[in-house]
């Protein structure tokens, strides 16, 4: 059996490290189009701007374990196109058939006109070069302009002011994180970084005036599923690749994963696409298990994680379109804090702030009746 990964971030390394911890021993091969093994985005945005880890510490394993697993990694390969019907796809360097076809081909930054236009330096975070870049421009009493403040936008700018620059957030909305937290939390992270010196300045759209005095401008205003390949392959599209609960595509020889998979979810009763690391490495293994015929569906429900400053926190769930009623917390948001988002009096997304102990607990309040208030 041989099975083809297109994507070398951390969703198709996982399918060819299950596919191998599940004993398959059939051929794997991984087109990966940047010049890198197989590497995770986390410490992109945390650790490396830091200074606290390399960005070697991204890899996901080294090149002896690819070897040692006889996993094929060819780096510098771009898909151009899929034959479905012959179930082959070609490469910049050659024809190659599949079995199996997994798709992973992650997301693209968005691009902002007017940021590229500005004759400033100006920084989009996805790639290791990209991550090592803004880590130079992040200097002491560097003017750093950031665009977005949704997460790369605020773990930048903690960073930024961990290496004493002066920084500066346009959001265009009247909070930061607000289409993710609703107010009632996205205020806590106003407040957080306001408290750490960060001028934010929300509510308004960025004008070429507010960058001219950067040193370097760094945009982080979302991204856009790379499904360009899948839908000219004829496959099903509509904000990302449609799959099934098992991860399939309107190919039954085609699988997508990852930021460009959007899901029949079994547990919301409703399609989600979520551009997080834990949905990588699940839906990753969800992937392996169907190619491996087991047939378990990807139930679980979304996860992230941030570090910002002294505050890590961990969010499980998701309020989708229907929203919520109300927001209930506890504690304080600088210590051990939690919330939940209620809706019908159920929690429907839940997090926890400095207070590691809560994970499980966090994790498995979604879908219940909410703790009496505290
Ligand atoms: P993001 O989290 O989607 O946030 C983008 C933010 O930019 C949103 O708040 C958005 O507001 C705002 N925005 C959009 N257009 C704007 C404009 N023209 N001017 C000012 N603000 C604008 O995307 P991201 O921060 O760029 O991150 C990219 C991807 O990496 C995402 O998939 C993200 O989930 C992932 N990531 C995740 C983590 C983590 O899980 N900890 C860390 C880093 C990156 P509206 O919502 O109002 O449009």
């Amino acid at each position: 059996m041989t099975v083809v990964i297109v994507g070398g971030g951390l969703a198709g390394a996982t399918v060819a490290q299950t596919l191998r911890e599940r004993g398959d021993d059939g051929e794997i091969v991984i087109l990966a189009a940047e010049p890198h093994l197989p590497y995770e985005r986390p410490p992109l945005s945390k650790a490396v701007l830091l200074g606290d880890k390399g960005v070697d510490s991204a890899y996901v394993h080294d090149e002896a374990w690819w070897r040692e697993h006889d996993v094929e990694v060819r780096t510098g390969t771009e898909v151009q196109s899929i034959d479905l019907a012959a179930r082959t796809l070609v490469t910049n360097a050659s024809e190659q058939p599949y079995e199996w076809l997994v798709l992973a081909t992650g997301s693209e930054p968005r691009r902002l006109r007017l940021a590229d236009e500005s004759g400033r330096p100006v920084h989009y975070l996805r790639t290791m070069e990209d991550s090592l870049a803004i880590k130079e421009a992040l200097t002491d009493g560097a003017r750093i302009s950031i665009i977005g403040g949704g997460w790369i936008g605020l773990e930048v700018a903690a960073a930024a002011r961990n290496a004493g620059s002066a920084v500066t957030v346009h959001e265009g909305a009247e909070l930061p994180l607000l289409a993710v937290l609703g107010p009632e939390v996205a205020q806590s992270f106003a407040d957080l970084h306001r408290a750490h010196g960060v001028d934010l300045r929300l509510g308004a759209p960025v004008t070429a005036d507010d960058l001219s005095e950067a040193d370097a401008v760094v945009v982080g205003i979302g991204v856009t599923p790379r499904t360009a390949l899948a839908e000219a392959a004829g496959l099903e599209v509509d904000n990302g690749v449609l799959v099934d609960e098992l991860l399939r595509t309107s190919d039954p020889h085609v699988l997508a994963i990852g930021d460009i998979a959007n899901q029949q979810h079994p547990v919301l009763g409703r399609r989600i696409r979520v551009e997080h690391w834990d949905n990588a490495i699940g839906q990753g293994k969800a992937a392996a298990a169907t190619i491996l015929g087991s047939a378990e569906p990807y139930t679980k429900l979304p996860y992230f994680f941030t570090d910002q400053y002294d505050l890590g926190m961990e969010y499980f769930g998701n309020v989708g379109p229907d929203g919520y009623d109300r927001v209930q917390t506890s504690g304080d948001f600088g210590g051990a804090f939690r919330a939940w988002w209620i809706r019908d009096d159920t929690v429907v997304a839940a997090m926890q702030a400095n207070d590691w102990d809560a994970s499980d607990v966090m994790r498995n309040s979604v879908g219940q009746a909410p703790p009496p208030a505290s």
